[in-house]
């Protein structure tokens, strides 16, 4: 393999990077990214880069963007990769080995690893101004910008998963008042079942958050010449006031430039095990990831699943598949949420450390007597030995 070329700057992207040339690939290395910016991380957009003070002048504080880089520049020339950034790639044609740029150039490559991850899913209809999703440091930007535009803001919170918690806690933390309006009877019962999901969910009425659950939206009203919201309908007639809106109601994979393609798209693109696609000079890893029937939305997942698609590209077929231990964090309200291993409906949790008042707790999730998975807030120490207990029952299998 001569040439590869990555598609999506971002976590995934960079580290398929990293794996090609820690695993001896030196060849031609392009990396295609839509944003601007060079790989930074995301965790800390719904978090501390939301409350961290602004410099003197009221402007946002350099630093606090610095401070989300993945790379630096010796890694930079380390990596000798030809960075395209500010170019989204718009079509694939694997018949011909080439990519077609927004730029108009079209690019012939040996190998692909496709890493375009995930947007955010918006409500139907306008967006008026103070109406934000969160998944860009762009946005991340806007959001805080009106977030500081003085006083006690009233922030309406729609969806209430990971981004709707943590920017919840966020904006609760700098002082505004806010309402989380999800639409499920609870917030985060797929992830971590009932009775865990209740507990979590407390964390806002501690913190005098609203949390409005079985709900959903009818839309947005606006009003004034600069078009601004002012209030969130719900479906039940009732109007939420609101200054800024933060919606968080999921993400689908980015795909639609693969249509065309021939590769199978079905909530991301299809891998076997190994992130490898029916075409073995294409691979995929993170969010964008349909791997083995399943698509992780995680951090880690991106990380790992990029090294396991290099590990096969190079090798010209599965000889890796990716079978590590689903591992999330979230943090929210001085929080640290912790969840590792396979969850299924049914599994009984147990809490073997702490207690819920403390808000500080392990606990197993446990079938037939096994532990299948565990959750801790504010347990890190403990949470690390299980998780290790669990991923070494689930090692990669290696084949080749
Ligand atoms: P992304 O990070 O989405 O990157 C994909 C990149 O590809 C983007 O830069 C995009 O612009 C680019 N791209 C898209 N289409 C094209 C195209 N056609 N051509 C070129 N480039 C393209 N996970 C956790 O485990 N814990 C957390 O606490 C946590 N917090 C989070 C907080 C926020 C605010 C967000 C948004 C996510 C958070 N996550 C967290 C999830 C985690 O960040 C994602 O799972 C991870 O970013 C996925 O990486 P990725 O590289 O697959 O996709
Ligand atoms: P999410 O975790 O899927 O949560 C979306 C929530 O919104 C769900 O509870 C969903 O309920 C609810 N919802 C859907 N439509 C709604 C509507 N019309 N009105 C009200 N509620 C609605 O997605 P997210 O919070 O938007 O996060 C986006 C991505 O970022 C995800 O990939 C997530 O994993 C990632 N992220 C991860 C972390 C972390 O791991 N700590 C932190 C931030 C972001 P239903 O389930 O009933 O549809």
């Amino acid at each position: 393999m001569k040439s590869v070329t990555v598609i999506g700057a971002s976590l995934a992207g960079l580290h398929a990077a990293r794996a090609l040339r820690a695993q001896g690939y030196d060849g031609r290395l392009t990396v295609v990214g839509a944003e601007p910016h060079r790989p930074y991380d995301r965790p800390p957009l719904s978090k501390e880069f939301l409350t961290a003070p602004a410099g003197a002048d009221g402007a946002e504080d350099p630093s606090a963007a610095n401070r989300l880089d993945l790379t630096d520049a010796e890694e930079v020339a380390e990596l000798d990769a030809d960075w395209l950034l500010g170019t989204g790639a718009t079509a694939l044609d694997p018949r011909h080995r080439t990519l077609s740029l927004t730029t108009g150039r079209t690019l012939t490559t040996d190998g692909i690893v496709l890493a375009t991850g995930a947007a955010p899913r918006r409500l139907p209809g306008p967006a008026p101004a103070g109406s934000h999703v969160l998944r860009t440091l762009d946005d991340a930007r806007a959001l805080r910008a009106d977030l500081s535009r003085g006083g006690q803001a009233q922030v309406v919170v729609i969806g209430g998963g990971f981004i709707g918690a943590e920017v919840a806690a966020s904006c609760a933390a700098l002082g505004h008042h806010v309402t989380v309006v999800e639409a499920a009877p609870l917030p985060l019962v797929p992830q971590l079942g009932h009775a865990m999901a209740e507990l979590c969910a407390r964390l806002h009425g501690d913190h005098g958050v609203a949390l409005r659950t079985g709900t959903g939206v009818r839309g947005l009203r606006s009003a004034g010449a600069d078009d601004r919201v002012t209030a969130v309908e719900l479906v039940d007639g009732r109007l939420l006031p609101a200054d800024v809106v933060v919606t968080g109601i999921g993400v689908r994979p980015t795909t639609a430039w693969l249509e065309g393609s021939g590769l199978p798209l079905d909530d991301g693109v299809r891998c076997d095990a190994g992130c490898v696609t029916p075409i073995s000079t294409i691979v995929a890893a993170g969010d964008v990831a349909h791997v083995a029937g399943a698509r992780a939305e995680h951090w880690t997942s991106a990380t790992e699943q990029a090294a396991t698609a290099v590990h096969n590209l190079l090798a010209g077929r599965t000889v890796r598949t990716h079978r590590a231990l689903p591992y999330f964090w979230s943090d929210q309200y001085g929080v640290r949420i912790q969840f590792a291993g396979h969850r299924a409906p049914g599994d009984v949790p147990r809490i073997v450390e702490g207690t819920p008042d403390d808000r500080s707790f392990l606990a197993r999730y446990e079938r037939d007597g096994r532990t299948t998975a565990v959750l801790a807030l504010n347990r890190a120490r403990p949470f690390l030995r299980l998780r290790r207990e669990l991923a070494r029952a689930a090692e990669p299998a290696r084949t080749g």
